[in-house]
Order: C-alpha cells, then structure tokens, then sequence
C-alpha cells in the first residue's frame, strides 16, 4: 500500500502543554450525556467526532454539546470505511453528516473530519479539504471500546500522553457494530475512566482544550 501523506492533518499544537480529548461515534442518548454531565464537573471541553445520522436523530444532544462548550466534529453520515466508497459516496458520506450537524444546530458548524476507523486515503483527505475540513486523525488510543478495564483505560492514556496528544475515546457506537449489544452499558468503562483521566491530566501539568482552540 502506498504509504500516506499525513502532513495535511491536524496534529495538536505542541508547543504547550496543550492535550484534546476526542469522543467518537455519539451522540447517543445513553452515553453522551453521562460523558457531558463528567466533563462539566471538570469543567473541560472536548470534541466530539458525530455520526450524522446519530446527530439527526439526537438534536438536542448536538445542542447540548455546543451549549456546553465543546466542539463538534464531522465522522461522516453512516460511518463506512471511506476508503472502499467511490468518489460521489465520499463526498455524500461527509457534506451530509456536516449538513445534518447544522441542522440539529448552526453554531456546530464542523472545522474537522475524523474518517472512520480511522482510515484515510488521498480522496478522503483531498475531498475533506475541498469542503473545507480538516483532517483530525489521533495519537492516544486506549482503546476503551475494546472495554479492557478502567484501570486500562486508565493507564494507557496518562503512559502515552504527551504535549499536543489527541486522545481517542467513544461515547457510542457506529450502526453496523451495534448488533446484539444493549446500548446501556456499552460505554461504562469509559465513562468511569474519565474523571481520572482528566485529573491525572491535570495532575501532569497538561491543560484540555477543544482542537479550535490550538488549530
Ligand atoms: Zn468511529
């Protein structure tokens, strides 16, 4: 496989002590607002990387999100890997899920796509930037939907963290992945992972910002 160019994408600004922490694949009406009700507590703001068709079907949730002063990113309408997706299905995949994210709320308008799973190509990240998306991939992986342990969850964020980290956590589930779980349930570990990643954050000097913040 041709190696990719990754330069076009956002990393965290490392010239402070700056760390992003990023939720994916929400809202969900049993996750997200549990992960929100924490990071209000700790008073951060995070970014949340939308589902479009989630974010149509949980507007309040995307309002929500904005009212609290996090960020809202764009993770395409449905949540396929892009890189099997011909030209006009990427193009539709993410000019949908931004208009969907619009709808449920103007001021969310998204500055940033992450693909899903993940994966990118030149056609993904050429036509995000057409569009007028940045590129956000991550750079700590926990792996919480994995569901290893809190303690895992944990410990693998405050290992790995340094200046500039994008963590990648999930407050829900993509379509295709939901099939034989209950939806409750499905994002605990992470979601009692969190206060103790925000303060062992803190602890270490960094200081959690949303990626408009840095970018
Ligand atoms: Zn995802």
């Amino acid at each position: 496989m041709k190696q990719l160019d990754y330069s076009c994408k956002v990393s965290g600004n490392r010239s402070n002590r700056s760390v992003y922490l990023t939720f994916d694949d929400g809202p969900n009406p049993y996750c997200t607002p549990d992960i929100l009700d924490v990071l209000a507590e700790q008073r951060v703001p995070a970014t949340f990387f939308v589902i479009g068709a989630y974010a149509a079907d949980q507007p309040e949730l995307i309002r929500r999100i904005v009212a609290e002063g996090h960020e809202v990113g764009n993770h395409t309408m449905t949540h396929p890997d892009l890189t099997t997706c011909g030209l006009e299905e990427i193009e539709y995949q993410i000019t949908e899920a931004s208009e969907a994210i619009k709808s449920a709320s103007p001021q969310a308008e998204p500055k940033f796509i992450r693909a899903p799973y993940g994966v990118w190509n030149e056609n993904v990240l050429s036509i995000s930037a057409r569009v007028g998306l940045q590129a956000v991939h991550w750079s700590v992986d926990p792996r919480d939907w994995s569901r290893p342990g809190v303690n895992a969850i944990v410990d693998a964020v405050l290992a790995s963290v340094e200046p500039g980290a994008i963590v990648l956590l999930h407050d829900g589930c993509p379509p295709n992945e939901l099939v034989g779980h209950k939806l409750s349930g499905l994002r605990d570990q992470t979601l009692m992972a969190l206060s103790r990643v925000i303060t062992g954050l803190h602890d270490r000097g960094f200081v959690i910002r949303t990626l408009s913040q840095d970018n």
